[in-house]
């Protein structure tokens, strides 16, 4: 799941200058689950715009605002009210906010900071576990990113400022090389440590990516 913040009051107030009548969009998906754009928050904006003295012209939550033809389909279906709109404020992660912006010539304003693809721990905890590298080597790490949960980010760990488990960068969290020592010895293989890891071949997270079923 995309995790995603709402921007501060002041933020969106800044990014609105200019803007009299606003048409509101949320997301169902990942902005609905961190509670930071779905129907509860797209209504408290609503509110505190009319508030603001600027005018709602309408609002919709796409099911996901990530999936490009549906985004522009549910933007159809509020013709008038998009038209009637200065701009379109759009509560999603960075990815929505593009399929609303390729959907429509007006103004688009994200309401949005995206940080990163997090697990759910539980409602409301949630925690980075990969950082989308493209060349997977979970497979040696036993199951943990060191990419992603090393300070920094090393392939061939763990580096000299580990002591006792914890990571020289906060000592008050686990060093992911000594996590992945420890269970690479409980499955009674050496994995990663039977080799030199050659630099992450980056290519593979060449950007924009773009990706398609083959038939
Ligand atoms: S190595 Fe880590 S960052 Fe790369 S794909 Fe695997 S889990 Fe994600
Ligand atoms: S102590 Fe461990 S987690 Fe911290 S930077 Fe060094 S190798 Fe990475």
């Amino acid at each position: 799941m995309i995790i995603s913040s709402r921007k501060t009051r002041q933020e969106l107030l800044g990014a609105l200058e200019g803007v009299e009548r606003v048409f509101l969009v949320g997301c169902g998906a990942c902005a609905t689950a961190c509670k930071s754009g779905g129907e509860e928050e797209v209504f408290q904006l609503q509110e505190w715009l009319e508030k603001e003295q600027r005018d709602v012209t309408g609002s919709v939550v796409i099911d996901e605002a990530c999936h490009i033809m549906r985004a522009g389909r549910d933007l159809r279906h509020h013709k008038q009210a998009v038209e009637d709109a200065d701009a379109l404020l759009v509560l999603s992660c960075g990815a929505g906010i593009q399929s609303i912006s390729s959907s429509t010539d007006k103004r688009v304003i994200g309401g949005l900071d995206s940080l990163f693809l997090g697990n759910i721990r539980r409602f409301g905890h949630y925690e980075e576990k990969c950082s989308l590298c493209g060349d997977c080597i979970l497979n040696e790490t036993a199951g943990i990113c060191p990419v992603t949960n090393c300070a920094k980010g090393l392939l061939n760990g763990p580096c000299g400022g580990m002591e006792e488990g914890k990571c020289e960068v906060d000592r008050d969290i686990d060093c992911a090389w000594h996590l992945i020592y420890e269970r690479l010895k409980k499955q009674k293989r050496p994995g990663v440590f039977a080799r030199t890891v050659a630099p992450k071949n980056w290519d593979r997270r060449r950007k924009p990516g773009r990706y398609n079923i083959k038939k």
